[in-house]
């Protein structure tokens, strides 16, 4: 029988701890009214060290999608040429909107798995000399194909190049440190459903001095998504149209867990849920999609072996409970996802990993049951010192 709790080993949305979810039943507020504004301060003041920011992180009733689309309409306009570089499928969706917004795009290209070659961005870069890129389009965390750029790196080849630099950060941010003003960043864009571990229907953004110069400037229509107006209102402790209110208690709740916990650790957390979710799966003789050095830490993607049918894997789990994802577009049928964020113990780990091997041999695939969780078992007893990121 299919069991009727589910647990989300997800990239998002994630398990949302129980005093998250019992915040979005707080009766409603005035979104006009001086407990709102106190609200809204409060969360932006908290979100600045976890972005690594001194400005604003405005609030939009949006998924992590609106964001990138409010980064692309406020900045980029018909002709501009932008670099995206895009390590999968969520790198290739904010070139797409940026196209869709008119720029003249040109794409870096890095093999999927890999994260973007430093060396060759710098490169790309050091050849603009007349400084025509105007944009270059950054993936903190790719979950599509579970690769984590080393951002601090891409920061240096970038170096003093004047494009604004726009990084989605929607499934990397609170995951990793992160340092939006040290590294330069003009457009960090975050979303409420992954690291913060909080429903969907926020995105967070946060813009540089240069970049709101640009704003002004910029002549491509916006309405929703005029950050502008984001800024203007956030200034008297608004958001310019009705917010999600439950989500944005919702949102303050689990940054309460998050600050309790500290930021350290949080990233420990994740980072040893992902080492373990490694081992367990090489184990049992799977081989990781990401490559090294690029291993997220907020998702896990595994070749599925040929003659495995990834979807009835993934069903087998489901119907036990364990809510696990597949491939994207050209990685459909060919990669599982494991997230690594939310309210989860090692021991749902442990579990949900259990039923994984099980489903695997259960297609053929000759697997030694059990040996991929007496892995993770000793990954988590290991602990951080054996993780080699
Ligand atoms: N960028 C990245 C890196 C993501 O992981 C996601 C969500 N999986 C998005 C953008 C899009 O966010 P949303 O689904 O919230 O619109």
């Amino acid at each position: 029988m299919a069991s009727t709790k589910q647990l989300l080993f997800l990239p998002g949305p994630v398990t949302v701890a129980e005093p998250v979810l019992t915040a979005m039943t707080r009766p409603l507020i005035d979104h006009r009214g001086p407990e709102f504004k106190r609200t809204l301060e409060r969360m932006s003041s908290r979100m600045r060290p976890i972005f690594g920011t001194r400005h604003e992180i405005m609030l939009l009733g949006a998924s992590g999608t609106g964001g990138l689309e409010a980064a692309i309409a406020n900045l980029v306009e018909p002709g501009d040429k932008v670099l995206a570089c895009p390590v999968g499928v969520f790198g290739n969706r904010i070139a797409s909107i940026a196209k869709m917004w008119g720029a003249d795009v040109e794409v870096l290209d890095t093999k999927w798995g890999r994260g973007v070659d430093q060396r060759a961005l710098a490169e790309r870069l050091r050849a603009d000399t007349n400084c025509e890129i105007k944009a270059i389009l950054l993936t903190h965390n790719e979950t599509s194909t579970g690769v984590a750029n080393e951002m601090h790196a891409l920061a240096t080849a970038i170096g003093k190049h004047p494009a604004l630099v726009i990084v989605d950060s929607v499934s990397g941010m609170g995951a990793t440190p992160f340092m939006m003003d040290d590294w330069g960043f003009d457009v960090v864009i975050a979303a409420s459903q992954k690291a913060f571990a909080a429903p969907p229907g926020l995105a967070m953004v946060a813009v540089s001095d240069r970049a709101w110069e640009k704003m002004e400037k910029t002549r491509s229509s916006r309405f929703y998504f005029d950050l502008r107006r984001a800024r203007e209102f956030a200034k008297i402790g608004q958001t310019p149209w009705t917010p999600p209110i439950p989500i944005i208690f919702a949102l303050e709740r689990a940054i309460d867990l998050y600050e309790r916990e500290g930021d350290k650790k949080v990233h420990a957390r994740l980072t040893l849920n992902a080492h373990a979710i490694h081992a367990a799966v090489t184990a049992i003789g799977l081989r990781l999609y990401s490559q090294p050095p690029y291993h997220s830490n907020t998702v896990v993607a595994i070749h599925c072996p040929d003659r495995v049918d990834a979807s009835a894997v993934l069903q087998t789990c489901r119907d036990q409970g364990y809510v696990l994802s597949g491939g994207q577009q050209q990685l459909k049928g060919k990669i599982f996802r494991i997230g690594t964020m939310g309210d989860i113990t090692r021991d749902n780990i442990l579990a949900m990993l259990g039923v994984f091997e099980d489903a695997v041999e259960r297609q053929g695939f000759a697997v030694d049951l059990g040996a991929g969780v007496q892995a993770a078992r000793e990954a988590f007893k290991a602990g951080l010192h054996s993780v080699a990121f």
